[in-house]
């Protein structure tokens, strides 16, 4: 997996260290967290060669992923890290399964008797684990690269443990705000929730021409998101739209106007598409003809309306292109 794109793509900033995985085998079924027990006062970048390199006895990268108490990540190594070392095969099989334990290794009094490196991918939180709290956005960092990892791997929350669950040699990790496990892991099966359905941000409305106005006090129409994809609002129907055909507009979607059954949606480029009984309004010829009339398009398009005849394409500098509306499909 390669952890910058991945955490990136979920919003979370990462600064990119990576190294090669250490030698042997890496099949992760698991996110595993730890703190570094490191002192406040320590600066994240001296750490890193740390991480990467390892140290006497312990061979680097030693960790994934490092998060500091700035509430950003520094990625080590997209492979295999010694970060788990000697742990419960019993606990790597419940992680493995997706049923990681509430309880520690300790309290369940498990030995240790394989080694976790293979299994886990690792996330050092800068703490010192002796009663500092994390600071503003680191908690929201960790949960939000840990869902974007289950994600990617396909895991619940169940898939995600502490050093503490797997050895009973360990207690990390441990701050003063670190809720509970079943409350840890129901927060980031929010976020893996949050980061599936992004909520949709809209840059046009259009009505639908005869809609009136519902006893719900709404009208009913499509809403339309930058990347084209149309939600029918309050009893309309769907039409169709750029997610649904795999479309990935050259410029953003910029307006939505609205035929008795169907709809245009227009790109900052002066780019039109069409859905339901929408008519294609020009050939590509027709609207680079337009353009040229029109002296060019010197400022992207901004919004748009239509006439009985004509779909009129805005540029922000005041440029109209108006489309005629022909009836050829
Ligand atoms: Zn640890």
């Amino acid at each position: 997996m390669d952890l910058v794109a991945t955490l990136r793509e979920a919003g979370c900033e990462v600064e990119d260290h990576r190294v090669p995985g250490a030698r042997g085998r890496f099949d992760p079924v698991g996110v595993l967290w730890h703190h570094t027990a490191s002192d406040p006062r320590a600066d994240p970048i001296s750490s890193i060669a740390l991480y990467t390199r390892g140290r006497q006895g312990l061979p680097g990268p030693v960790v994934q992923l490092l998060l500091g108490r700035d509430a950003k990540f520094r990625a080590i190594s997209d492979g295999r890290c010694n970060h788990a070392g000697r742990c419960s095969k019993k606990v790597i099989n419940e992680i493995k399964g997706g049923a990681a334990p509430v309880r520690s290794a300790a309290a369940r009094n498990l030995r240790d008797t394989t080694v976790g490196n293979r299994w886990l991918i690792g996330i050092e939180v800068e703490n010192d684990g002796i009663g500092e709290d994390l600071r503003p956005g680191v908690w929201e960092a960790l949960l939000c690269a840990t869902a974007a990892i289950c994600r990617a791997q396909g895991w619940a929350a169940g898939h995600v443990a502490g050093h503490l669950h797997i050895t009973r040699r360990k207690i990390d990790p441990s701050w003063p705000s670190l809720p509970s496990w079943v409350e840890a892991r129901a927060q980031i099966q929010a976020e893996i929730r949050r980061q599936a359905n992004p909520p949709l941000e809209f840059v046009d409305f259009s009505p639908r021409p005869e809609a009136k106005l519902r006893p719900d006090g709404l009208v009913e129409g499509w809403a339309v998101t930058a990347e084209g994809r149309v939600q029918a609002q309050h009893g309309t129907r769907h039409y169709g739209d750029l997610k649904g055909l795999g479309i990935v507009p050259d410029e953003p979607i910029v307006a939505i106007c609205g035929t008795r059954h169907g709809y245009w949606l227009i790109a900052a480029d002066l780019g039109v598409f069409a859905f339901g009984d929408a008519p294609v309004p020009s050939t590509h010829a027709e609207v680079m003809e337009i353009i040229r009339a029109a002296g060019g398009l010197a400022s992207p398009v901004v919004s748009a309306s239509r006439t009985d005849e004509l779909l009129i394409p805005f540029a922000g500098d005041g440029g109209q292109f108006p489309l005629p509306i022909s009836q050829r499909r």
